[in-house]
């Protein structure tokens, strides 16, 4: 071991990071002697920005001068539902846009739209179009040039997104919220139209040099009859009776009938594409080889069914030997919702678990859903563990599970120490070499849309299924 190391919990005090004492995990980063990532292209950042960064990712986890985030570490942070911000070799990258009870004001949820959008991601990935999660996103990307990385069918749905908002009033009616005249959508389709599942894996060069992403379709959650052999949790999911006094609605970003100051509509337009579901996996490429997967959904991989797919188990098979050929998850950031909590939504979690054997798991598609809503983590995370006792997962293929509850973990930052040796693996090597012979998709997938945009049928209706 390099080195063994503490949480980072510290606390600044003047700019001077504070060292904690509490011993922890092998792995997580400590924040002593850290060396700054230059930024992008040598940008700066405003002060606004270098706020929101500190905001997203804490004191301890970007230079206060610049916003530049550390060299050898990752860094997620949970902004609510399946969506996350990841700092990753000096890039900031989105996982999802979706914001849970996003306001007007900063409120239950401690972010606004603007953080999101002062904080200058470099790209956006989008695990499937539905509006608990491509909600905001081609707004955030008309405003800060971000790429966004999704599949053909939403990158469709972004362009009409972009189009209307182009034209929204609401949106115009402020200078700072204004979608400047040049602005340009950049998306990458990361799977052709049509595609079935499994079959079309992209490399994208989002984070390149620095790491190798992958990505592919995969299964949106779906209901199958219960499974004989793996019966659900009989765990009650049980909503915090206290969150609703504890924290009032303040102001919604999206307007009713009778707009309010500062509110807008920046939902998606969704569609049929919606449920097209990608699988993102990204392996840094020096020091240990960190790796991390993310999913905002999980079909049915034993029967190859999710929604919009009516697959066979063959289906399910051609995904797991995908998931297979992943080098060795370390973190896993995947899908705890209760949507099919009474039949197979666990179990498909699960199944996808024993395939990557991820070291860490963190939930996500914890505040919205169709069973899921705010204050009720601490329940799924119950029936989490109560479907791998039904399923008789041994101690030894369970990950260390860092369960995070809504609204305290929102904004709180795992960082990992991307040299630390927890994370070598003999097998990661040849797995990356393996993969490198894919090609890679952008250049030949990028699309830019500028502000005249014909608007398509349909955009106003929004999808909120999970
Ligand atoms: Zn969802
Ligand atoms: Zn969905």
């Amino acid at each position: 071991m390099k080195r063994r190391l503490f949480l980072a919990s510290a606390t600044a005090v003047s700019g001077v990071a504070i060292g904690s004492t509490v011993a922890a995990a092998p792995g997580f980063a400590s924040h002593l002697g850290t060396s700054w990532a230059p930024l992008k292209g040598g940008r700066r950042l405003s002060d606004a920005g270098i706020a929101a960064r500190l905001r997203l990712f804490g004191p301890e986890n970007v230079d206060p001068r610049t916003g530049a985030f550390p060299q050898e570490r990752v860094i997620t942070s949970w902004l609510s539902n399946s969506s996350f911000a990841v700092a990753v070799g000096g890039r900031l990258v989105y996982l999802d846009t979706f914001i849970s009870r996003l306001e007007v004001e900063r409120g239950r949820t401690p972010l606004v739209i603007a953080d999101l959008i002062d904080a200058r991601p470099d790209a956006i990935l989008l695990g499937h179009g539905h509006g608990d999660h491509a909600d905001n996103a081609a707004y955030i990307a008309a405003m800060t040039g971000a790429t966004i990385y999704a599949s053909e069918e939403t990158c469709a749905v972004l362009a009409a997104d972009f189009a209307r908002l182009k034209a929204d009033p609401l949106v115009n009616a402020d200078q700072k919220t204004r979608i400047p005249a040049d602005a340009v959508l950049r998306t990458v389709p990361v799977t052709s139209a049509d595609s079935v599942p499994g079959t079309e894996m992209i490399r994208l060069d989002v984070l390149e040099p620095y790491a190798q992403v992958v990505a592919f379709r995969h299964l949106h959650s779906v209901a199958v009859p219960q499974d004989p052999q793996y019966p659900p949790p009989r765990t009650e999911i049980l909503v915090d009776p206290r969150d609703a006094a504890l924290f009032p609605s303040g102001t919604s970003l999206t307007p009713g009938s009778s707009p309010q100051p500062g509110q807008m509509n920046l939902r998606t337009g969704g569609g049929s594409g919606g449920t097209v579901s990608i699988y993102f996996h990204i392996t840094l490429r020096h020091g240990s080889n960190f790796s991390f997967g993310w999913q905002n959904t999980a079909g049915a991989l034993k029967e190859g069914i999710g929604n919009g797919w009516s697959g066979t188990p063959e289906d399910g098979e051609r995904i797991r030997g995908r998931l297979a050929s992943l080098p060795q998850t370390d973190l896993h950031l995947a899908t705890a919702s209760t949507a099919n909590y009474t039949n197979n939504g666990l179990r498909d979690l699960i199944h996808y678990q024993s395939v990557l054997h991820p070291r860490i798991f963190v939930p996500n598609h914890l505040t919205s859903g169709t069973r899921t809503r705010e204050g009720c983590s601490l329940a799924v995370y119950a029936g989490y563990l109560e479907q791998m006792d039904l399923m008789e997962v041994p101690d030894a293929d369970r990950p260390h599970v860092r369960w995070v509850i809504d609204p305290v973990d929102y904004l709180q930052p795992l960082a990992f120490d991307t040299d630390d040796d927890t994370w070598r693996d003999k097998s990661k090597k040849d797995r990356i070499k393996a993969l490198d012979r894919i090609k890679l998709g952008r250049p030949r997938a990028v699309k830019a849309f500028v502000g005249k945009q014909r608007m398509t049928a349909g955009e106003h209706t929004h999808s909120c299924e999970v």
